[in-house]
């Protein structure tokens, strides 16, 4: 075996993957097809649940001082805010920063960690066997070779390679509608000059490098295939059309065309094969979820693979990556479709009036709060519930476990996320049960770390309980409220043993 898991694609996805798996000691292999990384960057958000989880691997200040934050983002380019700083979380914001500084940190994370990064590896085929898998992929120079490991993962985007090797379908809908970016080291430098552009409807945004990116629909050319080249006097034209001005353009350093067409995998495992990130769903690049939901995905995967290679994982741990992740990249498909199919109404002679008027309504909606957070909830991942097979069980279970300050016996003052940054299980006794921890490491030491909680802060959510099994993810395994110890012990081993496996004696 060259390594436990290959992991396909140094996009964020694959190397946030990569992150997860090394930091759970699983030998890791990333084969790129690109030599050198990427300097053009698609996405520029982070958005809050992907700054929290960069909070639990302890990377978060690696990321805050290269952007800039923002109190909300948009959905469907509607006025009104979604408020992410009224939501239930330390990083109510979006970080505004560019996909190759998100990929520059995650591969320097990935290097302390030790995995190792094959660039100019292009991944060919994919077959796998009883014990593992099986690449061909060629290799700097012109040659092949094959390499081999227990599992492999698609994080090699929306034509994936791995995807189409393991037959997984990828069903959904063509392209029907583009939109075209361009980065300028040249723009009208008169202030106010670029307002005009962005009231009718223009992204214009400042990227930290000093180069101003522009994205429109332009109605005329909005049928204009992806795979076709933008030009800088298309750029010129379409801008002046839309805007009255060609905004003082010039010296382009990326000019792209992009598309609506949207697509869900099949599956999100066909045996020992996954997916992830792009490679699992493609959508219209509306309110920037596709880089933060790669990213999502990938901490759900990354403690679950590593328990499968680890040989603990208990019965469908791994398939709960799909059961899990598939309806989060469902949903997020649909909130694209929707918002895309906002702002082509506009565009339509014949329905132009009714949209301004459909938009218009949806506005004064996005004012209530109720309404905004319950699309905030959704576009910064914050409100993501994996519901629990068990409907008796606690309504904290499959939620993000919030990140309270607390007190354990005898330490400093931490919060939970900080406890999270090992990748670990954490079991926190709010009860003040002083064996919590030698019950935990008779059997599962290894890989679970139980904190007996002196004092924490106040937070609705945990209002009455006396137990809770936080999964390496941030999301809750297992709540309990019972103040009966015996009857709280007994369901502790249960929960342990449902998802940290079966209590091993080297523990
Ligand atoms: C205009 C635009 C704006 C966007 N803005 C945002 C935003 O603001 N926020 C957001 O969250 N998302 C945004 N996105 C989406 C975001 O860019 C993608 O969702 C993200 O890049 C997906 O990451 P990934 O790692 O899954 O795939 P990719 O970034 O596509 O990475 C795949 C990697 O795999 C490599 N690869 C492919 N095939 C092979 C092979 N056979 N062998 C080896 N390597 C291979 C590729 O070279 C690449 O490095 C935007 C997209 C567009 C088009």
């Amino acid at each position: 075996m060259n390594a436990d898991v290959i992991v396909v694609g140094a996009g964020p996805t694959g190397l946030m993957l990569a992150c997860e798996l090394a930091l759970a000691g699983v030998r890791t292999r990333v084969l790129e097809r690109r030599t050198e990384p990427q300097r053009n960057s698609r996405a520029l958000s982070l958005h809050p649940r992907s700054a929290e989880l960069m909070d639990q691997r302890g990377l978060l200040d690696r990321f805050l001082p290269l952007g800039r934050t923002v109190p909300g983002w948009h959905f469907a380019g509607l006025p009104t805010q979604l408020d992410f700083s009224a939501l239930d979380s330390r990083h109510g914001y979006t970080l505004f920063l560019a996909q190759a500084r998100t990929e520059a940190i995650l591969e320097e994370r990935a290097h302390e960690l030790g995995v190792e990064i094959s660039r100019g590896c292009e991944t060919l085929t994919v077959r796998q066997d009883a014990d593992g898998v099986e690449m061909e992929t060629r290799v700097p120079g012109g040659g092949t070779e094959t390499v081999r490991g227990r599992y492999a993962v698609g994080c090699d985007g929306g034509r994936s390679v791995v995807r189409q090797a393991a037959r997984i379908d990828f069903p959904g809908t063509d392209e029907t509608l583009t939109g075209v970016l361009g980065d300028f080291a040249v723009v009208d430098p008169r202030p106010g000059a670029l307002d005009a552009a962005r009231a009718r409807g223009v992204i214009v945004a400042p990227l930290e490098d000093g180069l101003t990116r522009f994205v429109y629909l332009d109605p005329e050319r909005i049928r204009v295939p992806a795979r076709e080249p933008v030009t800088l006097e298309e750029f010129r034209t379409s801008l002046t059309r839309i805007t009255g001005s060609d905004c003082g353009i010039a010296e382009p350093r990326w000019l792209s065309r992009f598309g609506n067409a949207t697509r869900l995998a099949a599956s999100y495992r066909s045996g020992r094969v996954l997916l992830a990130g792009d490679a699992a769903h493609i959508h219209f690049p509306a309110a920037g979820q596709g880089l933060n939901t790669g990213l999502q995905d990938a901490v759900n995967l990354g403690w679950k693979l590593a328990a499968a290679v680890g040989g603990w994982a208990p019965p469908g741990l791994l398939d709960s990556y799909d059961g899990e992740r598939r309806p989060v990249g469902r949903s997020m498909t649909e909130n694209t479709e929707v918002q895309t199919l906002l702002a082509e109404l506009t565009l339509v002679p014949q329905y132009q009036r009714p949209a301004a008027a459909l938009r218009e309504l949806l506005d004064q909606l996005l004012g209530m709060p109720q309404v905004n957070r319950r699309l905030a909830d959704q576009v910064s991942a914050l409100g993501t519930h994996y519901p629990p097979a068990d409907p008796d069980a606690d309504p904290l279970v499959g939620r993000r476990m919030p990140d309270v300050g607390l007190t354990a016996a005898g330490s400093e003052a931490t919060r939970v996320y900080e406890l999270l940054t090992r990748g670990r299980f954490i079991l926190l006794g709010l009860a003040g049960d002083p064996a919590l921890r030698e019950a935990v490491d008779l059997g599962w030491g290894s890989r679970v770390t139980a904190v007996t909680v002196d004092k924490y802060d106040e937070h609705a959510a945990l209002d009455g309980v006396t137990e809770v099994l936080v999964r390496p993810d941030g999301h809750v395994a297992w709540a309990t409220r019972t103040t009966d110890a015996d009857a709280r012990a007994a369901e502790r081993v249960h929960a342990l043993t449902a998802w940290a496996g079966t209590p091993s004696s080297r523990s």
